[in-house]
């Protein structure tokens, strides 16, 4: 490696040693679906149109992440795909050097007609929300109905999209009947499956809390109905994963609060209006929408993304101060 890499690579270090190479890009706080985790029932609090970053502007921060050693965004929100021409950000942004994975997070229901022209646009790696294959209790969950998620992972796969994971938060009392259903259908389609623990955000906070399981009780129940063998996922970020002996599927578990993964967290997150967020679970923040309409300059940008990321706090402290309200997750995109 040449010296002017590794002054690229040692940009983006935080205070805690962690090298930040991973953007959460939030490009709507809206969503087509209300998970009662997530988002409370006809929440309708939405960023105003004007603050929303334009397409321009979220290009220019993320070459500038890209240009500080930045290779990885994942699209996201509230639901990414209820925002206008996603394919043409995302051609847009997988043109940029450095970029070398460009993922989307949906719950899928508009990605029947989308995954094609996504596919084409460089999106690889999706991960679709799907926690119940109950209709009922689909619909008790999210609001929606689970038959255009059904048609939108099918048409993701016939894309050629790769891998498609399957986020499921794991509830008791609500979807802890469904685990081992979930894992026959992510055997029979090709699907990796990802369980997560319930965190306590915004106003939903409480009724996530309610239902929170400790995803070790999942991985005991899996384990009397299928052989679970150590497994590795590449890009798996914070997820412990385990296989399924003799099969493909992978199953990984995302433990927020019995064990969290702070101590190598590498991502910020950028929200719908332009503010960069540090950690999920604390509210510290720089804002750059007004920098951004105030004209400031390329270099001048990048040292404003230096120094945001000597913000980055340790960790968060979901278990500790479950009452703490921070932002919803549609908000931060999760
Ligand atoms: N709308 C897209 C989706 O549902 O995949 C992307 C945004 S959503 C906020 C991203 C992920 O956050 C989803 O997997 C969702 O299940 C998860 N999520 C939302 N609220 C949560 C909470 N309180 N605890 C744990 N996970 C949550
Ligand atoms: Fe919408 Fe995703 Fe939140 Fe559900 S989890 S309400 S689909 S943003």
């Amino acid at each position: 490696m040449n010296d002017t890499n590794d002054d690229k690579l040692a940009t983006l270090v935080d205070p805690f040693g962690r090298r930040i190479e991973y953007v959460r890009l939030s490009v709507t706080d809206k969503c087509n679906m209300r998970c009662f985790y997530c988002m409370p029932k006809g929440f309708r609090d939405f960023e105003q149109k004007q603050h929303w970053l334009t397409f321009d502007e979220i290009e220019r921060v993320i070459r500038a992440f890209t240009e500080l050693g930045v290779g990885r965004v994942r699209l996201t929100g509230g639901e990414p795909l209820v925002r206008k021409n996603i394919a043409e950000l995302s051609r847009r942004l997988t043109a940029l050097p450095g970029l070398d994975d460009l993922s989307l997070s949906t719950n899928a229901v508009l990605l029947d007609k989308q995954a094609e022209e996504l596919a084409q646009a460089g999106i690889s790696r999706i991960n679709v929300s799907l926690d119940s294959l109950n209709p009922k209790k689909f619909e008790d969950i999210t609001g929606g109905a689970l038959q255009p998620v059904l048609d939108g992972l099918m048409a993701a796969r016939e894309a050629g999209l790769s891998p498609i994971k399957i986020n499921m938060v794991a509830m008791r009392g609500i979807n802890d009947d469904e685990f081992v259903d979930m894992v026959d259908f992510c055997l029979q389609h090709g699907f990796t499956l990802r369980f997560i623990e319930t965190m306590p955000m915004g106003a939903t906070g409480e009724k996530a809390n309610n239902h929170y399981l400790d995803l070790q009780k999942v991985k005991q129940q899996l384990a009397q109905s299928f052989e679970l063998i150590p497994g590795v996922m590449p890009g798996g970020g914070p997820a412990r994963y385990v296989q399924v002996k003799n099969t493909h599927l992978r199953i990984g578990f995302i433990t927020p609060i019995s064990q969290h993964f702070c101590e190598s967290c590498n991502r910020v997150r950028l929200s719908v209006d332009g503010t960069l967020y540090l950690c999920l679970g604390q509210d510290d923040k720089v804002e750059l929408r007004p920098l951004l309409r105030d004209g400031i300059s390329d270099d001048d940008l990048k040292q404003v993304l230096i120094d945001a990321i000597s913000l980055k706090p340790e960790k968060h402290e979901f278990k500790d101060k479950p009452h703490q309200v921070v932002r919803l997750m549609s908000m931060t995109g999760g």
